[in-house]
This record gives structure tokens, C-alpha cells and sequence, in this order.
């Protein structure tokens, strides 16, 4: 100890002053207190295992030495904060979770194209033939003319949002303005870019990590992201809404089946849904028990199905999309979010306003993020699908921008 303090009073008063971060090895140590407890636990553990001449197995001692290093790194380190102790006590947790949603993340991609897959199936083949068969022709070129524009735009968007890398910083040496380093990548970290655990990598202007993406959510593919979960609640809730009576019909005739099965021959039947094909005629109600045939069956359920899954998600998925659409309003990413919060509490108590450096105002955050330059923007890249790139390469960033430099349209 003494040796190092030495060595930390032998540099010159004159000498430029380390930044906290690239504090020197020796200055760090210095700044340790030695532990009483732990060598005297450590020599007990070593005398032991010489007189029973029992060795520890490696995984144990491998553990002890991580739990040993961890111990030491957090309780004598003048740098510690409730947040570092926070990550490091939770980090088996979120070890795991990360390689769980790794692992996992190509299963979840796969159930989302089945079940919208289904449900497509489902529309093609039951609805679509009921829609030309009973709606006038009006509402049938709407039904043709909506159901296509959904399907195309969630099936581009989803296909965009997977397979575009959200971006990642330079690993190589370059003059783009950093505001830290990346502890686990090791490399400078420009302004908006976070680590994602799952993908193992730094990702620029990072939202988040979604499961059903497989992929991150960052500065190339937050547009498609968003505008696929805006389609995919679109298109749930025109399902939901437009198949409504379809689905009280089918569940009313389902409801019927199970009752004729459980009662004997001979006995009539009342209150049948308004499904087609679905019940015989009157006359041979006392006779014989109608016969419902597996199509008939097959179809009710599919559109008790549609209907359930579709509510479901538009829900769900409504509400996750609000939540990212007051975001994109704000200016902010889902981290920003909760790092902005905190800003916003610490500064208040010095009686400060923290103000977000990336919110150009409502309406230019949505143009910057919908990529929108001109009037016909909204529907060329907004309502139609469009592969254009983001505003900015994700690096860097302007600051506060003045009402006289907002953007034009
Ligand atoms: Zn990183
Ligand atoms: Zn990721």
C-alpha cells in the first residue's frame, strides 16, 4: 500500500489531471482500503483443503473467485454508487434473461409470421367468400381496398424491421464526438448509443431490444418498427370491429353444438346463430337432430379465433403503441426516457428545469422520424411503403435547434 502511495505522490502537481474514468491502475488501488476478512477466509479454505487433502471442484472456485472479485470491486472502490451495486447484484439476473431471449428470440419471430399468417388464412378463405356472397358492392370494394393496404404494409414493414440492422458505432479510430466509453465493447459510445446485452454490441440511438423482432430497435429501423405496430393495430382492430356479430354468430352456433350432442333425438332447436350452412331446415328439426359437419365446426372456431387473438393484440399492441408515439413527440427513445426522468428529478432539487437536448418540438420530431421533407412525404413515406433512410447517420447530433432552422414542408 505504501508503494502505491508512493507512486501516486511521485506525480508532479504541474501534470495534466486524469479524467475520473481513465483514472491509472495505481491511482484506483490507492483509493482500496486492504479487507481484513477476506485472505483470513481465504487461508482457512486453503489450510482445509491441505489437511483433508480434499480439492474444491474448479466450478466452485471459480465462482468464489468471481463472488471474491465482485465483493472486493464493489465494497472498496470509492467510484461505487447504489446504481453500480444495483447492476452488479442483478447482473446473474440479467445474464439470464439476456441468453433467454437470445435463444428464444427465432421462436418468437416464427410465432409471429404463423399467427398473422393465420389470420390471413382465416380472412381469405372464410371471410372474404361471406363478404362477396351478402355485401353490397361498396363495401365490398372498401373490405378489398383496406384489407390489401394492411397486408401489404405489415408484411414490408415487419420484413424491414427484422432483417435492417439498427446501427452500430465504429470500432476503428475516427473523429466522431464521443460522450463515453462502452465498458463492455470497449470503444467510444456516441451521443444517443446504448449497449444492448442480448446482441451483445453497442447500437446507435437504441429503443430497445424486441423479442419479436429478433432484433434491436435503433436508429435505421425505429420507423419500421413503429409503423408496424401502427398496421398490425390497425388491421386487429378492423378484424375485431368488422367481425364482431361474426363472432357472437359463431359463438352462439358453437354453444348449439355442444347442447345437440348432449341431447337425444327428436328434440328441436331454438335461437341458431345467423351463419349460413349452419342449420337445416325446420322441418327436419323433430325428426332426426340437424348434422353439423366438421367444415361447419371448423369455420365457427376460426372465427371465434380470429376474433379472441385479434382483440387481444390490438390491445395490447395499441397501448404499446401509444406509448411509443408520445415518445417520438417527445423527442426521446425508451432509455431516454428513463434516464430523462431521473435527470428531471436530480435537477429540480437544485431548483434547475432539465430540458431534453433532442426535442426539436412536436411536430419536427415526427418529420425527423418519419423522414418527412416535403407535403407528398405523408403519403409516398408515410401511407405507402418506403425504404428511405433516417434523418442522420445516428452519430451525431444537433442541439436545440432555432424556430427560424425548423424543418420545412
Ligand atoms: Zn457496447
Ligand atoms: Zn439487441
Amino acid at each position: 500500500m505504501q508503494t502505491h502511495t508512493r507512486s501516486l505522490n511521485s506525480i508532479p502537481h504541474n501534470s495534466p489531471r486524469p479524467l475520473p474514468h481513465l483514472r491509472t491502475r495505481d491511482q484506483t488501488t490507492a483509493r482500496m482500503r486492504v479487507c481484513p476478512g477476506g485472505p483470513v477466509l481465504q487461508k482457512c479454505v486453503r489450510v482445509c483443503c491441505r489437511r483433508g487433502r480434499w480439492r474444491v471442484p474448479r466450478c466452485v472456485r471459480r465462482a468464489w473467485s468471481y463472488t471474491h472479485l465482485l465483493a472486493r470491486s464493489l465494497c472498496y472502490n470509492s467510484l461505487t454508487t447504489w446504481d453500480t451495486v444495483n447492476e452488479s447484484l442483478f447482473e446473474p439476473v440479467f445474464w439470464t434473461a439476456d441468453r433467454l431471449t437470445r435463444w428464444f428470440g427465432p421462436v418468437f419471430v416464427c410465432l409471429v409470421i404463423v399467427l398473422t399468417s393465420s389470420i390471413m388464412l382465416i380472412a381469405y378463405l372464410v371471410l372474404l367468400p361471406l363478404v362477396l356472397r351478402t355485401y353490397p358492392p361498396q363495401w365490398i370494394a372498401w373490405h378489398l381496398g383496406f384489407g390489401h393496404w394492411i397486408i401489404v404494409m405489415i408484411t414490408f414493414h415487419y420484413y424491414k424491421a427484422t432483417r435492417t440492422p439498427p446501427g452500430r458505432p465504429p470500432t476503428m479510430k475516427n473523429d466522431v464526438p464521443f460522450v463515453s466509453i462502452c465498458k463492455k465493447c470497449v470503444i467510444p459510445k456516441p451521443a444517443r448509443t446504448h449497449h444492448c446485452g442480448i446482441c451483445n454490441t453497442c447500437i446507435l440511438k437504441m429503443d430497445h431490444h424486441c423479442p419479436w423482432l429478433n432484433n434491436c430497435v435503433g436508429h435505421f429501423n425505429q420507423r419500421y418498427f413503429f409503423s408496424f405496430c401502427v398496421v398490425l393495430t390497425l388491421g386487429c382492430m378492423y378484424c375485431s370491429i368488422s367481425g364482431r356479430n361474426l363472432f357472437i354468430d359463431a359463438y352462439s352456433a358453437i354453444e348449439h353444438f355442444k347442447a345437440l350432442e348432449a341431447e337425444k333425438p327428436g328434440v328441436p332447436v331454438k335461437g341458431v346463430g345467423l351463419l349460413i350452412g349452419i342449420v337445416p331446415p325446420e322441418s327436419s328439426y323433430k325428426a332426426t337432430p340437424p348434422t353439423f359437419t366438421f367444415k361447419d365446426k371448423l369455420v365457427n372456431k376460426s372465427i371465434i379465433y380470429m376474433w379472441v387473438l385479434t382483440s387481444t393484440v390490438s390491445v395490447a399492441l395499441g397501448g404499446l403503441t401509444l406509448w411509443h408515439a408520445m415518445l417520438i413527440s417527445r423527442g426521446e427513445t425508451s432509455i431516454e426516457r428513463h434516464i430523462n426522468k431521473k435527470e428531471v428529478k436530480r435537477l429540480s432539487k437544485r431548483g434547475k428545469v432539465y430540458k431534453n437536448p433532442y426535442n426539436y418540438g412536436r411536430l419536427n420530431n415526427w418529420k425527423l422520424f418519419l423522414g418527412v421533407e416535403k407535403r407528398s412525404h405523408w403519403v409516398t413515406r408515410v401511407l405507402l411503403p418506403s425504404s428511405h433512410p433516417p434523418c442522420g447517420d445516428g452519430l451525431t447530433w444537433d442541439f436545440h435547434p432555432k424556430r427560424k432552422e425548423a424543418l420545412p414542408v
